[in-house]
């Protein structure tokens, strides 16, 4: 029978070869994105979802989410949330780009 202890191990074992599969996608995904003093982050409104992600990750406060009307009818929510970058404080460090779940982030020349 098998025991508690020998699935655990294993999904260890298995966590941490996923770990290492994404960080070998992530790097190479980072490495085909442009960035740089050049470039500035831009939110494609239609993806995103106002999950917070990208104001986590972005260290130089240049993310902000502002409400907007939900489109759906079917649903009771007075407002939604998006996000919009501050071009200014954007230093172009693509790090939002791969936070975001939703791919609504992309890096444009400035
Ligand atoms: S991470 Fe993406 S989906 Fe989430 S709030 Fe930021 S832009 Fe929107
Ligand atoms: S590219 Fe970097 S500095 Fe610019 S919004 Fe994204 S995380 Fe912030």
């Amino acid at each position: 029978m098998t025991k508690v202890g020998d699935v655990l191990k294993r999904r260890a074992v298995e966590q941490s070869k996923i770990r290492v599969q994404l960080n070998s996608v992530r790097a190479e995904e980072e490495a085909l994105l442009k960035g740089g003093e050049d470039t500035v982050a831009w939110v494609k409104e239609e993806l995103c979802i106002g999950c917070d992600q990208c104001t986590i990750v972005c260290e130089d406060d240049a993310i902000e989410l502002y409400d907007t009307p939900l489109a759906s009818p079917i649903m009771d929510v007075d407002v939604n949330r998006k996000a919009r970058i501050l071009r200014d404080p954007c230093t172009g460090c693509k790090i939002c780009v791969l936070a975001c779940p939703t791919d609504a982030i992309i890096m444009i020349d400035r």
